[in-house]
């Protein structure tokens, strides 16, 4: 049995996954209208290069990036402006963004071309292609991909990881994208490997997914610099620092990055999107979304414009089974809950989860028994319930002695706590003052 890598702590919540893993993609119908937020990433907003009443075409760039941390917007229908308004984000905040009506022509832009070989390709020209076409890590976290294949010179990088794991329960868009399109992920973890200049590539996933391991393997046999790392089946497998210790034993230092241990991490649907921008030039404009969850009536995998509402594919997957209770923009342990179901989903849309009033209620805390359960699971070893405790009483100061920023929000403790406490929306709270602190300082 192939050996399997995997860290300390974390828990086995259940997966949820067997309304969507064997349901293959399709493609969802196209929406008579998308609204594109200009801020869909961490870094700085887009300014618009379009105004109301431009026609505009599919992969045209309406957005553009005014600084080194950000990225570019591309129109993924072809048709009119009729509007550039603050609107709800399923990023969870208002955010400028451009309405666009369908002409129904899906006219492609005349900048989308095809790259070129990858062999044919400098360095140089890959990175500017992954910037134009405005990549942005795709499992959720949104960081712009150009800005992480650009580390500092000081900083060698040795290691390219792809995040395969998918280890938060109900999403399959990452599992389906590497059982229907891995030669396309190697191509792109290729693509990503030449523009680092590193020679060691590999790809990480979890054990409850032996087709997509089987697969991935297959699309890799000729690259000996490529391996497909087997990882035990364990949340969070996928976060950025636990993958890293579990694929090559390196310890990402607390507040470090990746980089400081010469690895960078992108998620499988990242290198999807950079080996499409290469072969076809087509911009991010579209990408794979879990629609799933006891509140769907059809569970679906479903390619989706970006811009296309949450109400729209909802309706795509025949509508809500019974009334919604929560609705979340990824999955439970950290996507993000929606008040409403008109959001847009954005290039870091893994899923649209919706979970019944049951399901979604939220039990009254009770007062902390000492277990230590929060801190047997916390994968970056810290103890939840102090920190937890210092929030609530305002001792932020103490909070941060209990090295409240190192928490990577997984959640983790709050599943696992039998009274129930809102341990990590009180560390998150900590860790917002804590911050705000040291800016104002
Ligand atoms: S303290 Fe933070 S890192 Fe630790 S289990 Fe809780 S949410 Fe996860
Ligand atoms: S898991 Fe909950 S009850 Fe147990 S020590 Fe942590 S906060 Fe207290």
């Amino acid at each position: 049995m192939k050996k399997r890598f995997t860290f300390r702590g974390g828990i086995h919540p259940p997966h949820f996954k067997e309304a969507t893993e064997n349901v293959a993609v399709e493609r969802a119908k196209e929406p008579q209208i998308v609204t594109i937020p200009l801020h869909q990433h961490i870094g700085a907003s887009c300014e618009p290069l379009v105004k109301v009443g431009d026609k505009v075409k599919i992969g045209q760039k309406i957005g553009g990036a005014q600084a080194f941390v950000s990225a570019p917007v591309h129109s993924s229908i072809a048709g009119t402006v009729k509007k550039i308004v603050s609107l709800p984000s399923s990023t969870g905040s208002n955010t400028m963004s451009i309405v666009i009506e369908s002409d129904g022509s899906n006219e492609i832009h005349e900048d989308v071309k095809p790259k070129g070989k990858l062999h044919s390709l400098s360095k140089e020209k890959i990175l500017e292609i992954i910037k134009e076409a405005g990549i942005t890590g795709m499992g959720g976290a949104g960081f712009p991909t150009f800005v992480k294949l650009s580390p500092p010179p000081e900083k060698t990088i040795d290691t390219i990881i792809l995040n395969g794991a998918e280890c938060e329960p109900y999403l399959t868009a990452d599992h389906r994208l590497m059982l229907e399109s891995p030669k396309k992920i190697v191509l792109g973890l290729k693509a990503i490997m030449k523009a680092v200049g590193v020679r060691k590539g590999y790809i990480g996933i979890e054990d409850n997914k032996p087709d997509a391991i089987e697969i991935m393997e297959k699309a890799a046999i000729n690259d000996p610099h490529i391996e497909v790392v087997v990882l035990k089946t364990k949340y969070p497998q996928g976060d950025e620092k636990r993958l890293i210790n579990a694929a090559t034993g390196r310890i990402v230092p607390s507040g470090g990055l990746p980089m400081d241990v010469g690895v960078i991490v992108n998620n499988v649907g990242t290198a999807f999107a950079v080996a499409d921008a290469i072969e076809t030039g087509m911009p991010l404009v579209e990408r794979v979304v879990t629609v799933t969850g006891s509140a769907v009536k059809e569970p679906k995998n479903l390619i989706v414009k970006v811009g296309t509402s949450f109400k729209e594919i909802i309706e795509q997957c025949g509508g809500y089974k019974q009334k919604p209770g929560k609705i979340i923009s990824g999955g439970p342990m950290m996507g993000i809950a929606q008040y409403t179901d008109e959001v847009p989903v954005i290039k870091g849309t893994s899923g649209i989860l919706v979970l019944n009033e049951k399901e979604a209620h939220i039990p009254n805390p009770q007062a902390c028994i000492r277990c230590g359960k929060c801190v047997d699971i916390c994968p970056v070893n810290l103890q939840p319930l102090f920190i937890s405790q210092f929030s609530m009483k305002r001792m932020y100061d103490e909070a941060e002695g209990y090295q409240a920023l190192a928490c990577i929000e997984c959640g983790s403790c709050s599943y696992i706590c039998p009274s129930k406490r809102p341990l990590l929306h009180s560390i998150r709270m900590a860790k917002r003052e804590i911050i705000s602190k040291r800016k104002k300082s």
